[in-house]
C-alpha cells in the first residue's frame, strides 16, 4: 500500500501516540497563514506568521488537541477608519476522533491530524466584529469627517452651533459635582 504523503503547515504526525491512551506530545508550530482569514473589517493576512503551542493527548476516542494560537490581525477601526493591527491569542481544544468512533467535526487521518481548519475557525471566530483603534475612539467628526481622536485636547475653535452650545452648558452643569449655590 502506498501511503499518501501528506503535507501542510498545520499537519502533525500522531503515529507514535495513536491508540495509546495516556500518551501526550507537545509541539510548537510556526507557519505563515496560508490564506487570508476573516472577511470583516479586520483579518489575518495571507503570509502572517501564526505560532501554535499545541498539546496532543491520546484518549480512547482519538486525539485530544488543545493549545494556543498567537498571531496578528490587521484592518481598520470601525469608528474612525484608520489602519490598525493587534496581536491575537486564541485558545482551543478539540477532539480528533478515530474514523468511525464518534461523530465529531474533526477526524484523525491515517497517521496525522491536520489543524488548519480548526485553527482558521478559532481565529476567525475571535476576530472583533467592531474593531477599534483604542477603547474610547471618538470616531469621525460628523460635520468635517475628520478623525476626532487627533483633535483630542485641543481647544475648540470657531463658533459652536448654538444648539450644541446649549447642550454643552446642560452637560457641564450636570457633570459638575461641586455644590452649586442655590438660586
Ligand atoms: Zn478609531
Amino acid at each position: 500500500m502506498v501511503r499518501k504523503h501528506v503535507t501542510g503547515p498545520f499537519v502533525i504526525p500522531i503515529r507514535d501516540i495513536a491508540h495509546r491512551s495516556g500518551e501526550m506530545r507537545e509541539h510548537t508550530i510556526e507557519a505563515p497563514a496560508p490564506e487570508k482569514w476573516g472577511e470583516g473589517l479586520v483579518s489575518v493576512a495571507e503570509g502572517e506568521p501564526v505560532v501554535i503551542d499545541v498539546r496532543l493527548e491520546s484518549v480512547h476516542e482519538g486525539i485530544l488537541v488543545s493549545g494556543e494560537i498567537d498571531t496578528e490581525y490587521a484592518g481598520i477601526c470601525s469608528r474612525c477608519l484608520i489602519d490598525i493591527a493587534e496581536g491575537l491569542k486564541v485558545e482551543f481544544q478539540e477532539l480528533f476522533a478515530y474514523p468511525g468512533e464518534e461523530e465529531t467535526d474533526f477526524e484523525v487521518q491515517d497517521d496525522h491530524v491536520d489543524l488548519e481548519t480548526l485553527v482558521r475557525e478559532a481565529v476567525v471566530l475571535s476576530l472583533p466584529f467592531q474593531p477599534v483603534c483604542q477603547p474610547d475612539c471618538p470616531g469621525l467628526d460628523p460635520v468635517t469627517g475628520e478623525r476626532l481622536a487627533e483633535n483630542a485636547g485641543t481647544p475648540q475653535s470657531g463658533p459652536l452651533d448654538p444648539r450644541w452650545a446649549a447642550l454643552q452648558d446642560f452637560t457641564t452643569s450636570h457633570d459638575d459635582d461641586a455644590p452649586r449655590p442655590r438660586g
